[in-house]
Parts: C-alpha cells; sequence; structure tokens
C-alpha cells in the first residue's frame, strides 16, 4: 500500500556500506560519515577503506551490512569483487531498483570525538532505545550540551560496541521489513519520504502514536550498565510505609511476592487475584524486595488513568522515594527516578534496563490484543530480569504456561471484606425472546423484582450496543415508570453522546437500573449492586474472562458483599460454565486457608 503525501522531516540518516581491513581480516560497516569511521578504523590499524554502496536509507544499508558480514570471508585478501556481486544480490532480494555504483574518492579521516561528549551521550542513552531528537531531548533535560554533532558522537559508540544502531523500520535476513521500536510487521506503509527523499520508504503504522518509526530514522539502543553484586543504596531508605491494614489472603500474597524477587529462582510469577481483592497493595512486597536491592522497578499498565491513580497511591507508601510516571502528555520524559510507572507504551522507550518488571491488566485492552506491548514490555527488561503479571483473568496462554510450571503463580482469592465471590447463577430459557416480543421474559422480570424489592442497583449487561437502546425500551414498554422524564432505567455505551452525565447520575443512585455494553466491564464500583448479563451466551462478546469481569462488579463493598449474579441465556456456553467455575474455585481455595469470615458457606 502507498500513501501520497509527506512526513514531517526529522533526522534521517542516509549512509554508505563499507569495507574495512586490516592485519588480514576485515569486516562491513554502515556510515552516515565515512571520514568519521576511516578515523576509528584508522586508530585501529586498518589502512584500507572501501565504499561498496551509494548512499542508502539506513534500513537498507543495514540489511546489506548484515547480509554481507554472513556471507563474506572476511580473513585474508580483501574480496571486492565478491563483495559487488553480494550488494548486487542482496538488493535484487530487497526488489529495489539499480543503482550508481559508489563514488570512487575515499572520505577524509575527521577529527575523533571528545571522550567527555561521549560518556555524556552514554550516560543518557543508559537503559534506552530512542531516536536521535529524543537523545537531544534528554540532553537537553539534564542541561548536557554536546558540540559535535550528536549523530557523529552516536556512530562513534556504536562503532565502539557501546551502542546499538537500528533503523526505526529494517529488514529480517529474508527481506521482509519489521518495525525494530515495536516490533510488528504488518502494518507497514510504503510512503513517499519528505526526510529521505525516497518514494518508496517504510513508516510502521502500529506505533505511529509514539512519533513516526520509518526505514530511514535511526534508533540507537543501550542497556542499562550491569551492576555489581547489587546490595543496594545505603543512602536510600525503600521500607514502604503501608498506612493500610492487609488481609490475612493480601499478607501471605504480599510474603510470596517477595520472597519471588528475594529468591530470583523464577523469572516469570503470575499474581492470580480475585475482582476487588486489592492486587496492588500485594506488588509493594515484590517492589520493596528490589529497591532494597539496589533493583530497577517498573510498574507498567496500558491505561494512563491507572497510571496517574498509581502515583498517588505508592507516594504516600514511598513518601521518601522519587518517583516518575510516564504516560501520553506526562512532562520530563527522560527523568531519573527511584520507582518508574508508566503505561505500556512509554514502556516502547526502555531498553534492558529493569530487574524487576509489574505488569498489570495483563488481559485488558489493549494490551490483550497488542504483542507489540508486550514486546516493549518484555525489552525494557533486563535480560536475567523479572516479571510479575498482575490479573483476576489470565489470558490462556498465560494460564497454560501456569499449568505447565513455567510461570511461578501467587493466589489472591478473598477480597477485603472476608465474603466469598458472588457465584453466577445460571438462567436457561431456551425460549428467550429478543427486545420488541410482546412479552419481557419472566426469568429477566423476576431479576427485577428481586433488585428492587432489596432496593439495590443493577447493570444488565448486553453483547451489542444496538441492543442498548432496544432493551431500554423494551423495558420502558412493559413497564413505564411513574415518571417519563425521569426513566428508572437508562442505557450507554462507549460512544454515547452523554455517556459520563448517565453513569454519573447512576452511581448517585438517581435510577435504579442501567444497560450497557461489556465497555463497563472495568472500573466500575458501585456499592449496592446486581449484575445481569443478558443473553450471555454470545461468546463472541462473552468469553469466559469478560464474564468473569463483569461478575467481579458484584458483592465488592462490605455494604452489600453477597450482590447477585446472573447469566440469562437460551443456552449455557462454555464460557459460562468456566467463568462460574473459576468463581466456584476461588471461594473453595480462600476456604481452605481460612481467608473468609466464619460462617461464610
Ligand atoms: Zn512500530
Ligand atoms: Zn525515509
Amino acid at each position: 500500500m502507498t500513501v501520497a503525501g509527506s512526513y514531517t522531516p526529522v533526522f534521517c540518516w542516509r549512509g554508505f556500506v563499507y569495507l574495512v581491513w586490516g592485519n588480514r581480516s576485515g569486516r562491513v560497516g554502515i556510515s552516515h560519515n565515512p571520514g568519521l569511521d576511516r578515523t576509528f578504523w584508522l586508530q585501529r590499524g586498518c589502512r584500507q577503506f572501501s565504499l561498496l554502496t551509494p548512499p542508502l536509507p539506513l534500513g537498507t544499508a543495514a540489511f546489506l551490512c548484515d547480509w554481507l558480514q554472513r556471507r563474506l570471508p572476511l580473513k585474508g585478501e580483501p574480496p571486492l569483487q565478491q563483495a559487488a556481486a553480494l550488494v548486487n544480490r542482496g538488493r535484487l532480494k530487497l526488489g529495489l531498483p539499480p543503482w550508481e555504483a559508489p563514488p570512487n574518492t575515499l572520505p577524509e579521516p575527521g577529527p575523533a570525538p571528545v571522550a567527555a561528549e561521549l560518556a555524556l551521550v552514554q550516560k543518557n542513552l543508559a537503559g534506552r532505545i530512542l531516536w536521535r531528537e529524543e537523545i537531544a531531548l534528554a540532553l537537553a533535560e539534564h542541561k548536557g550540551a554536546v558540540n559535535t554533532p550528536l549523530e557523529d558522537l552516536l556512530q562513534w559508540l556504536y562503532l565502539a560496541g557501546e551502542v546499538t544502531l537500528l533503523p526505526g523500520v529494517g529488514y529480517e535476513p529474508n527481506g521482509e521489513p519489521r518495525c525494530r521500536r515495536c516490533g510488528q510487521a504488518s502494518r507497514l506503509l510504503k510512503v513517499t519520504c519528505a526526510a529521505c527523499g525516497s518514494g518508496d520508504c517504510l513508516v510502521c503504522e502500529g506505533c505511529l502514536a509514539m512519533g513516526q518509526a520509518r526505514r530511514c530514522r535511526p534508533l540507537y539502543a543501550r542497556p542499562w550498565p550491569a551492576q555489581p553484586a547489587a546490595r543496594g543504596r545505603p543512602d536510600l531508605d525503600t521500607r514502604p510505609r503501608l498506612n493500610f491494614a492487609l488481609t490475612p489472603a493480601q499478607v501471605d500474597a504480599y510474603r510470596e511476592a517477595e520472597s519471588f524477587v528475594f529468591q530470583g529462582k523464577e523469572k516469570e510469577c503470575l499474581l492470580w487475584a480475585a475482582c476487588g481483592a486489592g492486587k496492588t497493595e500485594v506488588t509493594c512486597g515484590a517492589i520493596a524486595a528490589a529497591l532494597s536491592r539496589g533493583r530497577n522497578v517498573l510498574y507498567a499498565c496500558p491505561r494512563r488513568e491507572v497510571i496517574r491513580e498509581l502515583e498517588v497511591r505508592l507516594t504516600s507508601v514511598w513518601p521518601q522515594l522519587r518517583i516518575l510516571s510516564l504516560y501520553g502528555g506526562s512532562p520530563g520524559k527522560f527523568g531519573t527516578a527511584d520507582l518508574i510507572l508508566a503505561t505500556t507504551h512509554q514502556a516502547l522507550r526502555f531498553y534492558r534496563r529493569f530487574d524487576l518488571v509489574i505488569l498489570d491488566e495483563v488481559d485488558a485492552f489493549p494490551l490483550s490484543e497488542d504483542p507489540m506491548l508486550y514486546y516493549a514490555v518484555a525489552r525494557a527488561r533486563r535480560e536475567d530480569g523479572q516479571t510479575l503479571f498482575l490479573t483476576a483473568t489470565p489470558p490462556a496462554g498465560l494460564v497454560a504456561r501456569v499449568r505447565r510450571r513455567q510461570v511461578k503463580v501467587i493466589y489472591l482469592p478473598a477480597r477485603h471484606h472476608g465474603h466469598p465471590l458472588p457465584v453466577p447463577e445460571i438462567l436457561r430459557d431456551p425460549f428467550l425472546s429478543r427486545p420488541g416480543a410482546k412479552r419481557l421474559p419472566r426469568s429477566l422480570v423476576n431479576c427485577l423484582d428481586l433488585t428492587l424489592a432489596e432496593e439495590v442497583q443493577l447493570i444488565i449487561f448486553v453483547p451489542a450496543v444496538k441492543l442498548v437502546e432496544e432493551v431500554v425500551a423494551w423495558l420502558l414498554q412493559e413497564r413505564p415508570g411513574p415518571d417519563p422524564n425521569r426513566p428508572w432505567v437508562q442505557g450507554c455505551y462507549a460512544a454515547h453522546p452523554r455517556r459520563d452525565e448517565i453513569i454519573a447520575s447512576f452511581r448517585r443512585e438517581e435510577f435504579p437500573v442501567l444497560v450497557t455494553t461489556t465497555v463497563m466491564e472495568r472500573g466500575i464500583t458501585i456499592p449496592r449492586l446486581n449484575v445481569l448479563v443478558l443473553y450471555a451466551d454470545e461468546e463472541r462478546i462473552f468469553t469466559a474472562n469478560t464474564l468473569i469481569q463483569i461478575a467481579g462488579r458484584a458483592g465488592r463493598s462490605p455494604a452489600y458483599p453477597s450482590g447477585r449474579v446472573w447469566f440469562l441465556a437460551s443456552r449455557i456456553s462454555p464460557a459460562m460454565a468456566v467463568a462460574r467455575r473459576q468463581i466456584q474455585e476461588f471461594n473453595a481455595l480462600a476456604r481452605r486457608r481460612g481467608y473468609l469470615l466464619a460462617g461464610e458457606k
């Protein structure tokens, strides 16, 4: 697919592929400034230097460099003829038109960069993967000024093996393009590029929100330096000041999370918590264990609101630490801190930095749909680091790895108030009618009456946006209510024009029944609530995990811990059965471990 038009010009890397030879062996290199590379290699005793290509966009040059490095004999005499033939084969592999021969003249060696400036760049790039412009911003944020062009300093560090140089979009060894920032290969667009001037530049659509990853744009990465047997910083007080009482279930999970980090035997661990059981408090154990050993910790989550909320909570637990929150629009992207909180998107800028990554809401949109965000978080972790996943509804792949004992698991099966999780009641009505039918289904009416008699609120979840208004109209048609201007049942969905207003009014208990879609499955807590899932057998919408999240809305508050959950459908889908079984298993586990109040069945 080709998109016309141009993109904002940013630094564009165009350069040569070259062969350098000395002492009967050689190597292939790429450079935007071959004079600089000659200086570097002359210092290391290499005398022969030949350009193999004209200037090319970085992605193309990097592919050819790799291609030659694998195929050329790099011992003995310089294989110039062979190199030229291989360059041509590589060009054909990428489907690129023929180009002019490289210039015959040799680049003049320039001055070597100043050591202090190189050190400054290294320090600012540590643990990061950044565009050249972002490195300039990071330097500016730390008031570091350099006189040498930044790309020259970075090239020198790349030659010295201190920095990795990657094209925004590069090629796999088989010639397939792939985004080097977010790792995906399917959403790459061919564009006419104002930066490199080529008509077939590649841009990644997958991570466009974080700035353009293009074939001609260089990404620079440097791992965080390895710490000498970390004993922590003696000056840093890392003890958490827990200003809340942990429940027995939380205490056990807290200790297990702590020992996961202290022992460091497993690389990955799942904290599998019941909805509303307070998993964030538990992670303080893991965070404290890591910080006390001087380790770097990242708490990542797909949603920005969660990060902001978390910042407040963790600041009260560790008022003595510098906590940095990163999300779209947050200030100071390149600051240093003792503890970093970031959206999974922002994690795209870290490289081999963290010893412990806590990944919250692993199953929530957009993380569940987006392998790029997993990739980002995995790359932000050091190779020997650890990951702690937090969720009430882990994706199937993660559960399978827990079952195979590849991932450690910590269960947190009980809520604060010590009452069991409401177990969904399955109401099977083989002739369940659709909105508009003459009569409301008997089972639906029963749920309504029970709810209204107890003076609690009810959320009815439906599997499609268009059903929201239909079900509202259906209910009002049979039961108009006393005041038509203040209907007792209202509907809302993600794109509803009055969504926030309706939710706020429902929270203020101004009407008892809300009809909605799965958009409301998370993040809403109503103290006295029953939940009904209508047409719960629509498996494309109501997966087992969605049903568990929905059921998790009920019974959260001590004011009404026994909230009821109904799954109403014409048949029992496997997802409905799985959801109910999983909730029952959590209750059984909580009971066995003695987490439930005495007298709870
Ligand atoms: Zn990308
Ligand atoms: Zn370009």
